[in-house]
């Protein structure tokens, strides 16, 4: 930092501030702000940055700034978010910020078009170029790619995995329906997976891992989804102003007269499972009326109605029912999935009371007699056996170590509503299940060549650094002589028991545990379809298919090369054109970008095109020299200084610097 220049300093909203260094202190400067002029504050030394001249300039790869360090790459983004420009490169890593509004053209067929096969570099940065850099490594290595996409919720995962998937597919694909199943899956994944939260009103609940896969022309030919960890807690209970998963309202809302009839829905106020979370809307708030008024929703302008005023669920019902005509569900497979999600509103409004006799346990209040039937009905079950499985819980006993015998313990109210909320738990995660493997079966693929994966997890650096361990056990693993998915599922898990603890610690924040009675009551269920939900699916095999999804990650061991994007949230009101620079910061700091910058440090993070150097510093030249074209220019430039040469070498287009060492060089120019 040099004397009378200004310098960043923290803020505590805006993250940095500018400010002059007025006292140097052991370890802490004493700095004063430019706009408060007389006003002094202490700031550690280690969090005081040099900053650049012009504070109001931008780049798009942040490393062509001269000064690199987390308050100019925050600067950085700030300026051009201010701009609606909201990709920025630092070297190969994408950062993304949220607009949240549609910037026009910004994702237009022509700015596809535009990125095809073009370097990354050459063109302003944007999702599509990394999707384009992705392929042609692809095909130039001949090495399957991913691209892992990580933010924190709300920050924009989803929104551009779908960019990466549209644009590989309208490039690369051969005009045939799989391009468009590939893009189309996302409705209904989202459908069945997403929900309103306080963070995102389109959140993610599971995680997902898209692969699209190429022939040895490079031409897409299929897809494929493996999905991770959907929430189940939701599906019975939500926090206050969260809704419970999309699909719910929508078919309530969208459904036709004669399949509402058919499932006996009617508003989602009458669901115990949708009706605990969300706030109300009241036709006295004038608020609230215009909201109500705006909607053409049938449950809108009810008094009351539990009805998102920011969601359109019946608009969102009639897009779903599109998609899932165009990726080849038919009218029998759609009616599967809305019964035996009408059959899990139902379950949820089964009640019970204490019977009040001595043997304690409990019975169905009699209010509840017609949900039963409803429910027994759709998910094709025996209504009495439903009653007795839901009441009762069926155990051996193994006194005097006699062979057991079964016996029927009547459970209490409490167990019986845990009975109930893990039955519809256990019926709608396999519901989600079906909805994946369903998907996955309409872009099928006989041969492939290479893919690209897409990552898309709700992430903090902490499960992207664990997933990344997990696809290197799973090549040690196919290095052993006999690999086996038995082996890799104990590798991971005992490699990554704190994360796995975490996490379902985190997801099943009730007590899942399905018993036998129940269990076996849906595996014989009279309804083919929800008798399949359950078949070879027990629980113990889910981690052991998932070891077989990665193993088929990694065929042959050709999984090599990354591709990040981290997307930011500019705010927590979710509204576009407000930039919080502290949190921002935070993400920044969260998502391991302030650590890249360190780890860059090593090596030459600034650089600059050759051109640019040129029109810099051409007027401080002679005439003869500027004659030269601008890498020549360069050259010759460095040269007659005399710098050092390993503090900068030259690449194809540009310079690249040691670190401080762009600075230095610009210092001397400028004061010859
Ligand atoms: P979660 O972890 O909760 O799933 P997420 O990171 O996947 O969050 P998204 O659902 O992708 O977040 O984005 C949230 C919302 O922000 C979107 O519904 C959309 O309204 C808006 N949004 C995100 N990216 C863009 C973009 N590039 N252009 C316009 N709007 C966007
Ligand atoms: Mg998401």
């Amino acid at each position: 930092m040099e004397d009378g220049k200004p310098v960043w300093a923290p803020h505590p909203t805006d993250g940095f501030q500018l400010g002059m260094i007025v006292d140097i202190g052991a370890d802490a400067l004493t700095i004063e702000p430019l706009n408060q002029r007389g006003k002094t504050f202490l700031a550690p030394i280690s969090q005081v940055f040099p900053a650049e001249d012009d504070v109001n300039k931008h780049v798009e790869d942040n490393c062509s700034l001269m000064y690199l360090n987390e308050a100019t790459l925050l600067n950085n983004i700030r300026v051009r978010y201010s701009k609606d420009l909201i990709y920025t490169s630092v070297a190969n890593i994408l950062i993304a910020v949220n607009p949240y509004f549609d910037i026009p053209k910004l994702y237009s067929p022509e700015t596809i078009k535009s990125y095809q096969g073009r370097s990354l570099g050459t063109l302003p940065p944007h999702v599509y170029a990394i999707a384009d850099k992705a392929y042609r490594d692809m095909r130039v290595l001949k090495m399957s790619q991913s691209i892992i996409v990580s933010g924190e919720s709300g920050a924009g995962k989803t929104e551009n995995t779908k960019f990466v998937l549209r644009y590989l597919t309208s490039t690369y694909g051969t005009g045939q329906d799989i391009d468009e199943r590939i893009v189309e899956a996302n409705p209904l994944l989202e459908a069945f997976g997403n929900a309103k939260t306080v963070r995102n009103n389109n959140s993610s609940r599971f995680g997902k891992f898209v692969e699209i896969h190429f022939n040895e022309k490079n031409a897409v030919v299929g897809g494929f989804v493996s999905h991770y960890l959907l929430e189940k807690s939701r599906i019975c209970m939500q926090s206050a102003e969260e809704r419970n998963y999309h699909i719910f309202y929508r078919l309530c809302a969208g459904a036709s007269e004669d399949v509402r009839n058919m499932l006996h829905l009617n508003s989602p106020d009458n669901f115990r499972y949708l009706n605990r979370g969300c706030t109300r809307y009241f036709a006295n708030k004038d608020s609230d009326k215009q909201i109500m008024q705006n909607r053409k929703s049938p449950e809108h302008g009810k008094v009351g109605a539990l009805k998102d005023p920011l969601l359109d669920d019946l608009g969102d019902f009639n897009r779903m029912v599109v998609a899932m005509k165009k990726i080849g569900l038919d009218d029998t497979e759609k009616l599967n999935l809305f019964r035996v999600v009408a059959g899990v509103l139902h379950l949820g409004n089964i009640d019970f009371e204490e019977t009040g006799s001595t043997s304690g346990g409990c019975i169905l209040k009699n209010q509840t007699s017609q949900t039963l039937e409803y429910c027994a009905e759709l998910l094709g079950l025996d209504e009495d056996d439903l009653r007795v499985s839901l009441t009762t819980r069926v155990m051996l006993t193994t006194a005097g170590g006699a062979k057991g015998t079964v016996i029927k313990v009547p459970l209490k109210v409490e167990q019986a509503n845990n009975a109930r909320d893990a039955l519809a738990k256990a019926i709608y995660s396999r519901l989600f299940d079906h909805v994946v493997k369903r998907v996955n079966q309409c872009f099928p693929f006989d041969t492939s060549s290479n893919f690209i994966g897409v990552l898309d997890i709700a992430g903090f650096d902490l499960v992207e650094a664990k997933l990344v361990g997990i696809l290197d056990i799973l090549d040690e693993e196919n290095r052993l002589p006999q690999p086996s998915d038995q082996h890799f599922a104990e590798a991971v898990h005992s490699k990554h028991k704190d994360h796995f603890r975490l996490t379902t610690q985190f997801v099943e924040k009730n007590n899942d545990a399905l018993h036998m009675s129940l269990e076996s009551l849906v595996c014989e269920s009279k309804d083919k379809f929800v008798r399949d939900l359950f078949e070879n699916n027990s629980n113990s095999k889910d981690s052991k298919q998932k070891a077989g999804k990665l193993s088929f990650i990694s065929v042959g061991n050709k999984f090599k090369g990354s591709s990040f994007i981290r997307c930011v949230k500019p705010n927590l009101k979710m509204v576009s054109h407000q930039f919080e620079g502290a949190q921002i910061l935070s993400q920044l700091q969260c998502s391991g970008m302030v650590s890249v910058l360190d780890l860059m440090q090593g090596g030459f993070p600034s650089r600059a095109p050759f051109h640019e150097l040129y029109n810099m510093y051409k007027q401080y030249m002679p005439n003869k020299l500027t004659r030269l074209d601008p890498r020549l220019f360069c050259k010759a430039l460095f040269k007659a200084l005399g710098l050092n040469e390993n503090d900068y070498k030259f690449g194809l287009t540009r310079v690249f610097f040691r670190p401080g060492k762009f600075a230095e060089f610009d210092q001397i120019m400028k004061s010859d």
